[in-house]
């Protein structure tokens, strides 16, 4: 039953309404496999899913969402792993758990300290989505989370790869999920480049019906721990003796070029307090959270410490410069033990440590 004192309209007034107005978007057109595709696409589907289900059954990782499998469990990781690997996020989920054990916690919980939680993991906007879609559920559906991947995606931060991967592995449903990992797999088995509604659609041919949680996880498992990006490990692999290519795909892309920046930011660190500035509410990149003063790049005064930091395609050379800064500068003194609690940047989080202040 809806608590009638907090519901989604008391608390978040604005996703309520878009997301009662939001039209359940599509899920990847499936259009008919080309006949050129079709004539290439000689992989034989049972042998296929059988080679790999098996040895997803001897290989697969003990990660702690796989042990006691809810649609929660299931949604937080798979919002967690978009756009970082496994081992990045296993400390972050622990944590994220701990503090976070169900969709209400969630849900009831200031954005601020989901941020704290997340501070680390970058790509915040995930973790906003994924506390308004936290409200929806907790408020709107009574603590129950869609179970087709067609409703899930009317839920914020949850496209076409998330919902199948969730609907597929919390409630069976028989969706192929295709991820970047999985893309890479399929191209390497037909050897060729097929893109879009098609590369959906050799998914979903090949998906088993009887266990597509499993096979879906089984795909990703094996781009990610056996067809690498970089030299596969082919004599491993289950299905290789299906594999067009049995290796690296030539290059279609060039890959992309880094850029390189040098920033500045002042480390003013006195008796067990930092100082630190938050970020504007509309910034366009990380708003609202918190980190050390950035400096202009022709400051004065010797760095500290000096680190290396990317950011999508920038690589930075953090130079942090041990200082006072003057009375009345725009920010607040955070005491040592404090500072964790607030959602701090990344890069932030990374000084404070190099410089063994938290
Ligand atoms: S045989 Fe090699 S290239 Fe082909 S799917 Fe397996 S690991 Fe990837």
């Amino acid at each position: 039953m809806k608590n009638p004192r907090l519901t989604c309209d008391t608390v978040w007034p604005q996703i309520a309404s878009q997301w009662r107005k939001k039209q359940i978007p599509k899920g990847p057109t499936l259009k008919p496999m080309s006949r050129k595709l079709q004539s290439s696409c000689a992989v034989p589907a049972v042998r296929f899913r059988r080679n790999l289900l098996h040895w997803f059954d001897g290989h697969k990782r003990d990660l702690p969402w796989r042990k006691n499998p809810s649609p929660y469990h299931t949604w937080i990781s798979e919002i967690m792993l978009q756009q970082t690997r496994v081992s990045a996020v296993l400390g972050y989920y622990e944590r994220f758990m701990h503090r976070f054990p169900t969709v209400q916690k969630l849900a009831a919980a200031r954005q601020s300290s989901v941020l704290a939680a997340w501070s680390g993991l970058g790509y915040y906007r995930r973790a906003r989505m994924l506390h308004a879609a936290a409200k929806v559920v907790a408020y709107e559906r009574s603590g129950r989370f869609p179970a087709t991947a067609a409703e899930q995606r009317a839920l914020p931060g949850i496209g076409p790869y998330t919902s199948a991967a969730i609907a597929s592995i919390a409630f069976g449903e028989p969706v192929a999920a295709v991820d970047g990992n999985v893309e890479r797999l399929l191209q390497r088995l037909f050897g060729k480049r097929i893109n879009g509604g098609e590369l959906w659609r050799v998914a979903q041919d090949l998906l088993s019906r009887t266990r597509p949680g499993d096979f879906n996880q089984a795909m990703m498992e094996l781009g990610a721990t056996l067809c690498l990006p970089r030299r596969p490990r082919c004599h491993l692999c289950p299905i290789s003796s299906m594999c067009v290519t049995r290796g690296e795909l030539g290059h279609a892309r060039h890959p992309i070029r880094q850029s390189r920046r040098d920033i500045r930011y002042a480390l003013d660190w006195r008796k067990e307090s930092v100082f630190l500035v938050k970020r504007d509410k509309a910034a366009a990149l990380m708003p609202g959270m918190w980190e050390l003063p950035e400096m202009s790049a022709n400051a004065s005064g010797d760095p500290c410490l000096t680190i290396r930091h990317s950011i999508t395609v920038t690589d930075y050379r953090v130079h942090v410069i041990r200082c006072e800064l003057p009375a009345g500068a725009a920010g607040r003194w955070v005491q040592n033990s404090q500072i964790t609690r607030l959602p701090l940047t990344g890069l932030t989080r990374k000084i404070l440590r190099a410089a063994k202040v938290i």
